[in-house]
């Protein structure tokens, strides 16, 4: 006897946000889904992970990832149990990394799902997968790895530093021997990545206007490395300390995500001609093939207590948005997740 049809939620863009997302940018949309097709599994999603680059895909335009649609569910990546498989490869019960998030259920491919493993040990937990076991730990990874080749002693900034890339950025860069300086919105959130994470300073940059300022008085040495999760003002403070031959790595902007308008250049961009900075743009889609590299030394440092994890969960579908909204106001501290069910 064939299955029959599961009711799904889904989270729809409604229209395209002007500014900073609010909740009736959103629709919450009830649909029916058809058993799965050969090659396809129907995957009940436990964890949704929501990101300040859906941001961008808000926007009707061309990039290098293509635009939401309207009236249709966002996506993302999402943590999720196979509940029918119509391939070979997957079976009812698996735990699978896929990327049909913002709804409850989701006919995948499965060719395109990463099948994960409970840790028998109960040291990572499978939403990991979504934060320092996934994409935002891939980030940090081959930032400092592959594009900074971060050397032992050498000092090395982070923006946006308690969030999921910041945070293991800044763990990471512990465990290669650098001298770590970091930002954050609030004194709590600074507390947490000095006392708890071994951060060598920390400034709240909201306290902070004259940024350039309080780095100057933390990194009097100047900063070998810079890590851009922020933009605006934070690459100027970091472009006026960097020391010469200095490296940046521009992994994300979000001061400038929901401006509207092209945001006001660096005013001091030519000092990267004086100091002759290297200003490297990442995509951490260009850097899978560190994947198995990548897990093997994550899940280590993890299980041995060298990388502290930190979500930040909101329950419920209906409250992914609330979420998503909460990246560009700071509501998280470590990875941003949506716990369904
Ligand atoms: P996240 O850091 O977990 O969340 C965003 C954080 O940004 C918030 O917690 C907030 O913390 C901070 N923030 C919000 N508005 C800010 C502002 N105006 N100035 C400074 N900080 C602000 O998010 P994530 O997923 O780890 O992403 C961090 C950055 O990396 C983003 O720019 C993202 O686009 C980028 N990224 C890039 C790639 C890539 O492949 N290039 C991959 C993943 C992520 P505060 O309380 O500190 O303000």
């Amino acid at each position: 006897m064939p299955s029959p049809v599961t009711r799904a939620l889904e989270i729809h863009l409604k229209s395209r946000p002007a500014g900073l997302p609010n909740l009736g940018n959103f629709e919450r949309v009830e649909t029916r889904l058809d058993p799965p097709q050969p090659g396809q599994a129907l995957v009940r999603n436990l964890w949704i992970s929501v990101d300040p680059y859906m941001r961008g895909r808000m926007v009707d335009r061309e990039s290098y990832i293509p635009p939401f649609q309207l009236g249709q569910a966002l996506d993302g990546a999402a943590v999720g149990i196979v509940e029918q498989s119509a391939d070979p490869a997957l079976k009812a019960g698996d735990l699978v990394v896929h990327f049909s998030s913002w709804r409850s259920h989701a006919l995948i491919d499965a060719a395109t799902a990463m099948k994960i493993e409970a840790d028998a040990m109960g040291k990572i937990p499978v939403q990991a997968y979504l934060g320092a076991l996934g994409f935002p730990g891939l980030t940090a990874y081959a930032g400092l790895r592959r594009i900074a080749k971060l050397q032992h002693g050498e000092t090395m900034f982070v923006s946006a530093a308690s969030g999921a890339v910041g945070s293991l950025v800044a763990q990471i860069a512990k465990l290669m021997g650098a001298r770590v300086i970091a930002t954050a919105g609030s004194d709590d959130k600074v507390r947490w990545l000095t006392n708890e994470l071994c951060i060598d300073a920390a400034i709240n940059y909201r306290d902070n206007p004259d940024l350039g300022a309080a780095l100057a008085a933390v990194a009097p040495e100047g900063i070998d490395v810079y890590f851009d999760n922020a933009g605006g003002n934070h690459l100027e403070a970091a472009l006026a300390a960097a020391n010469p031959k200095a490296r940046f790595i521009l992994c994300g902007m979000i001061s400038g995500y929901n401006t509207g308008s092209a945001p006001a250049g660096p005013a001091n961009i030519f000092l990267a001609v004086e100091k002759r900075i290297t200003l490297q743009g990442m995509l951490v889609s260009d850097h899978v093939d560190l994947m198995p590299d990548f897990l093997r030394d994550m899940s280590g440092w993890i299980s041995d207590g060298h990388i502290k994890l930190r979500d930040t969960v909101v329950h419920g579908l209906e409250k992914a948005p609330e979420a998503f909204i909460g990246l560009f106001e700071g509501a998280n501290v470590g990875k941003m997740l949506v716990r369904l069910g």
